[in-house]
């Protein structure tokens, strides 16, 4: 755990491309175990600042050395002696000798000596330390960033077991998986992270309480952490859906949903949320009417559908005064009268069966009136013209 010293970000973009140890195997011929710094992205020409108060030890471009054009800072901490060095630069604006101050600019970057693009390199390192296989005295300066202005950080909290990934991207290595309510530190500018909070397609740089660094997707975190986790799931019927007594289709049918209705899971969440969308799964739920019983699992899911094509309705009529029941049956309660004339709205996936039994002996149709009340009513009674 570092001590009192930290480090600000001395680039504007708090973007890192390479960690420190990172691929060993390129660096294997320079004698390396890995990467001896941090490369934090930074187009050519973009501003480098001081990481932290201290003094300019060297501001040059010795010779064919690998950092090229560079700047080290030597940062007093109490007994011990903090450098920071920023590589690969094209311009200095600071000589040995001078104080700066953390955030003042001391250079601009781009990628002299042994660099592939632009970008800045840190190194840090700390008199008499020993990081094995690296140069004296090389540390790893990520965890100085870390707590940097713990005032200012900010903390977001996942919505949802979510993967940290090594990079902004859904294509970059899943690092760890981080369950619901997790609390991360954000990383990236707090203004800007800000911004990015909930918003689909952007990334948040974070650290986990264990300090390990990585992206989230923006969307999937929120400010309120440490809340009670959500003690409602809805789910949504991506059809007509039957509503049935028992987990089973053998089961007797309570209701039908309309497809794309809102139901609330009852029961464990975390448990039916592992249910939707698995076939042979069911799913205890509530509809918006109140009914309680079981729908397919796998006919369920957990976003809205977008009303893109209108559902196809048909509406019948009443033909005299009839019972809205809640079987099909003439023995099932009554759940609502029907006055003659009154429209219906049928609830039944295939339309063209259900247009065939109106006006029939013995068939029923699950219907829902203009107030919302479904039920069962005899079709015999029904006509699709307007009495
Ligand atoms: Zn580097």
């Amino acid at each position: 755990m570092p001590d009192q010293f930290r480090l600000n970000w001395p680039v504007d973009n708090h973007t890192v491309n390479q960690y420190f140890g990172e691929n060993p195997d390129f660096y294997a011929p320079f004698g390396l175990p890995g990467h001896e710094g941090l490369d934090l992205f930074a187009p050519a020409n973009a501003n480098v600042y001081a990481a932290a108060d201290g003094q300019v030890y060297e501001a040059d471009h010795p010779d064919n050395h690998p950092y090229g054009l560079q700047v080290r800072l030597m940062h007093t901490v109490g007994n011990q002696v903090y450098r920071t060095v920023y590589a690969h630069l094209a311009q200095v604006f600071v000589q040995p000798g001078q104080n700066v101050k953390a955030g003042d600019r001391i250079g601009l970057a781009d990628s002299t000596g042994n660099a592939f693009g632009s970008h800045l390199h840190l190194t840090l390192k700390l008199d008499g330390a020993q990081t094995p296989g690296y140069p004296a005295g090389v540390i790893d300066p990520w965890p100085y960033f870390q707590t940097a202005n713990p005032s200012n950080a900010l903390i977001v909290y996942t919505t949802e077991p979510l993967n940290l990934r090594s990079g902004p991207a859904t294509s970059a290595q899943v690092l760890t998986i981080l369950a619901r309510e997790t609390a991360l530190t954000v990383l990236d500018n707090v203004d800007t992270a800000r911004s990015k909070i909930g918003q689909a397609n952007q990334w948040l740089q974070v650290k986990t309480a264990d300090n390990q660094a990585g992206y989230v997707a923006a969307q999937y975190v929120h400010l309120t952490g440490q809340a009670a986790p959500p003690t409602t799931l809805v789910v949504y019927a991506a059809d007509v859906l039957n509503v049935r007594a028992q987990p089973s289709t053998n089961a007797n049918i309570l209701t039908m949903t309309t497809s794309g209705e809102a139901l609330t899971v009852l029961g464990d969440i975390d448990n039916g949320r592992a249910r939707i969308g698995q076939q042979g799964q069911w799913l205890n739920v509530k509809t918006s009417a109140g009914f309680s019983g079981y729908v397919a699992a796998w006919l369920v899911s957990t976003t809205q559908p977008s009303p893109t094509t209108p559902a196809q309705t048909l509406t019948v009529y009443a033909t005299d005064i009839l019972n809205l029941r809640a079987q099909s049956t003439t023995n099932a309660p009554v759940l609502a009268s029907i006055t003659a004339g009154q429209a219906l709205t049928v609830i039944e996936n295939d339309l063209a069966a259900a247009r065939a039994k109106i006006g029939q002996q013995g068939q029923w149709l699950y219907v829902q009136t203009s107030d919302g009340q479904r039920g069962w009513v005899a079709a015999w009674y029904l006509s699709e013209n307007p009495v």
